[in-house]
């Protein structure tokens, strides 16, 4: 579930590191370093040797062109010799024959498209025999052509005419057959068809070609009127013939440039080809801009395939692994739509299979989880009611433990009682109501609360013991007159029940259980409020019950007991019980080395007392001395009985005779400053009192007993109203 809500919203972080792990962006980058890394170490290596071996080519290139028109030219020219070779050697020109040599030339000039115009300049300089009538261009000075004929067989030379256009001319000399030189055949030659011989070798847009004369003078320039700007950068190597390839730069150009510059060979002109660099390393700009085209077109087929191939591969998968997290939150009807046929789709297949089986196993589980189920449940309620059954048979053995502990202590039976009656219900309050001497209504003895701090039941001393209830009265009362228990869950609405004491003391279930013996019911204990607020089920009301049963079993006991043991009048232990204890305690005494006194005492002159104010008042008088002979001993410890008359004893364990003295001598005060009531005025007694100690004076009870009595004796002697401790001047005197 956790995996599923963090997968609904994940944070930003982990939605990069999900798409960076998917098996798409794995495909894409494999596909990428796959195809890209050669192909980019190719174009480092092409780009990095390429353009060095591109330059190469293209400079290269470049002075071919150049070489090419140089040789073009050469050709051009070397045609144009052979015409001239030819008229030269021909008869009329041997023969200075004027007028055939006229014909033949211009029979030449119209088979040659790539002639201006021929002519014959003799000594005088006169020109005679024109092929055509286009005027001549060049001023000729024979003299001078004739002397720079001696050394060659002809001459180039280049002017301007008249009408400013440039014009190359071709010169040689005729000489007859004597072997004198008598005129020159000027062969102005057609300028176009030279351009055209350059322009063929013109490569790009930015070329320009200058073909220079012998004394470097722009003979041609392509394209026409070409600013001679070049010349003048060129012009160091120009005049200095230095042939080659130059990357010229600056010098008032606008861009580098490529420069070569050649030489016509034969003829003694020259071939200069400029050309932008710019234009010229563009071939290595488009191989270039070939380059990033061929990378980028990789690329994007690489994601292209990439893609396609994810898609087929990775969404299958997808679909299998979100089949697997809906399987693992437990919807196991998830299943996979099969489409592909190969690996991926044989998992998908597989996940199928496994996920009908996990189904399959799954159902059958749940059938086996009920069944273990239905069975804890039966061995919990076992349990439940087994454990209920232990705390109920411990909590009776502690009852009866407790109430044995007790002994004959009625009012501390009493507290026990109420007290595990509200631990067995597990209520918050109780109260235990006992019937009345003369058996007429229930009085209310004890009412306790539990404490959550201290995990027990506390008293409550402010209740109203004066609440009386006669049978049939109220709850309470029903339950004492029929014996039977009774439960209600919902107070308010029974006839029989009133809510009293406020808010605070509300009772929202209340469980009556008579205390009864023999059928003979003598109080009632109400149970009030569970403390978890349910209702008081048949389980508490019977273990109610059966404590109850108990209490009231141990109760009658004990007051039957008692009734055995104690004198009726004074309400002391008769003295055979004293008896039985005395020698009990002497058992003690003498194992164990301890010690005890035995204080004997005796009112003086009652005979004379019952005679002044009758038996009656002399019997109240004996009431009042025991109980303020109770109150002078230690309760539970010390043990007062009535020995006979108006003589009571008291046994006090581990006390020798000074204490006992003590002891004596504060119920002797205690009686004679009393006032005892009865009469109309107050009355007064004094009492004697004997001391004996164990075993001092005595190891046996009889001995003991006389040798108190002995000192007893001694003080009515000695004018009563006194204590003593026996001693053996005093002589044993005692009847007892
Ligand atoms: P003294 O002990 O001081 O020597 O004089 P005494 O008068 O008390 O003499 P004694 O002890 O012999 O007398 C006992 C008298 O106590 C007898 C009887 O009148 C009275 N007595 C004994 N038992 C009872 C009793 O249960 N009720 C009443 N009212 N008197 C009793
Ligand atoms: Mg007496
Ligand atoms: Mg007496």
């Amino acid at each position: 579930m956790n995996a599923q809500t963090t997968a609904a919203s994940p944070s930003f972080q982990r939605r990069v590191f999900i798409y960076l792990n998917s098996i798409k962006t794995k495909l894409i980058v494999s596909f990428l370093l796959i195809t890209l890394t050669p192909l980019i170490y190719i174009s480092y290596v092409m780009l990095r040797n390429a353009s060095d071996g591109l330059l190469n080519v293209i400079v290269n290139n470049s002075l071919a062109h150049a070489r090419k028109a140089s040789i073009d030219l050469n050709r051009f020219v070397a045609h144009q010799l052979d015409i001239i070779q030819l008229l030269r050697r021909s008869e009329a020109a041997l023969d200075r024959n004027g007028a055939i040599l006229e014909t033949l030339i211009k029979e030449h000039d119209l088979r040659h498209l790539s002639i201006e115009k021929i002519y014959i300049i003799d000594e005088t300089e006169q020109i005679t025999g024109v092929s055509n009538a286009n005027p001549v261009r060049h001023q000729i000075d024979f003299g001078e052509a004739a002397g720079l004929l001696q050394q060659r067989r002809y001459l180039l030379l280049s002017s301007t005419g008249g009408d400013g256009r440039n014009s190359v001319a071709l010169l040689s000399m005729l000489t007859d057959r004597n072997g004198i030189n008598y005129a020159l055949l000027v062969m102005e030659l057609n300028l176009l068809q030279l351009a055209s011989i350059i322009a063929e070798n013109v490569v790009g847009n930015s070329t320009r070609v200058y073909l220079l004369d012998e004394s470097n003078r722009v003979v041609l320039s392509y394209p026409e009127n070409v600013q001679d700007k070049d010349t003048v950068v060129m012009s160091a190597k120009i005049a200095e013939n230095e042939y080659g390839v130059f990357a010229i730069d600056g010098a008032g150009l606008e861009k580098p440039q490529l420069s070569s510059f050649l030489p016509v060979v034969g003829l003694g002109w020259k071939v200069l080809l400029i050309q932008d660099q710019q234009e010229v390393y563009s071939l290595v700009n488009t191989f270039q801009y070939n380059l990033y085209w061929i990378l980028f077109l990789t690329i994007t087929v690489a994601v292209v395939i990439a893609l396609i191939i994810s898609q087929n591969i990775a969404l299958p998968i997808l679909q299998v692994t979100r089949g697997a997290n809906e399987l693992a939150a437990g919807r196991y009807d998830v299943r996979i739509n099969v489409a592909n046929t190969d690996e991926v789709g044989q998992l998908a297949s597989n996940f199928n299979f496994m996920a009908d089986s996990l189904a399959g196993k799954i159902e059958e589980l749940k059938v086996a989880y009920d069944e273990l189920q239905i069975r804890a449940n039966t061995i919990e309620n076992s349990n439940i009611q087994l454990d209920r059954k232990v705390f109920e048979i411990g909590l009776l053995y502690q009852i009866g433990s407790s109430m044995g502990e007790i002994g004959l202590d009625l009012e501390k039976l009493l507290d026990v009682i109420i007290d595990k009656a509200i631990e067995a219900a597990n209520a918050q309050r109780g109260s235990l109501m006992l019937i009345d001497d003369n058996q007429e209504m229930l009085e209310l003895k004890r009412v306790r609360i539990w404490d959550e701090a201290s995990g027990q039941p506390v008293p409550v001393h402010d209740f109203k013991s004066n609440i009386n209830i006669r049978p049939g009265e109220g709850i309470a009362g029903k339950v004492l007159q029929s014996g039977q228990m009774l439960t209600i869950n919902d107070p308010d609405n029974h006839p029989d029940f009133k809510q009293y004491e406020g808010e605070r003391n509300r009772v929202a279930q209340l469980c009556c259980v008579p205390l009864k013996v023999k059928n003979v019911t003598f109080g009632v204990i109400n149970i009030v409020n569970r403390k978890d607020g349910h209702d008081f089920e048949k389980r508490d009301t019977d273990l109610l019950q059966t404590m109850t049963n108990q209490a009231a079993l141990v109760l009658d006991n004990t007051k039957l007991f008692k009734l055995a043991i104690t004198d009726g009048l004074t309400d002391l232990f008769l003295v055979r019980h004293f008896r039985n204890k005395l020698n009990e305690e002497i058992k003690r005494g003498r194992r164990y080395q301890k010690i005890f006194s035995i204080i004997f005492f005796d009112i003086d002159h009652f005979k004379k007392f019952n005679d002044t104010y009758g038996h009656q008042i002399g019997d109240e008088v004996l009431k009042q001395v025991s109980v303020l002979f109770k109150h002078s001993l230690r309760e539970d410890i010390d043990m007062p009985a009535r020995y006979g008359g108006e003589e009571m004893i008291a046994l006090l364990p581990e006390t020798d005779a000074q204490g006992a003295l003590v002891v004596a001598e504060r119920l002797r005060l205690s009686i004679a400053n009393h006032g005892f009531t009865g009469s109309e005025e107050p009355l007064h007694v004094t009492v004697s009192l004997g001391i004996a100690e164990f075993p001092r004076h005595g190891m046996e009870a009889l001995e003991l007993i006389r040798k108190a009595d002995t000192a007893l004796y001694e003080c009515k002697k000695k004018g009563r109203n006194q204590s003593s401790i026996y001693s053996d001047d005093m002589g044993v005197v005692s009847e007892k």
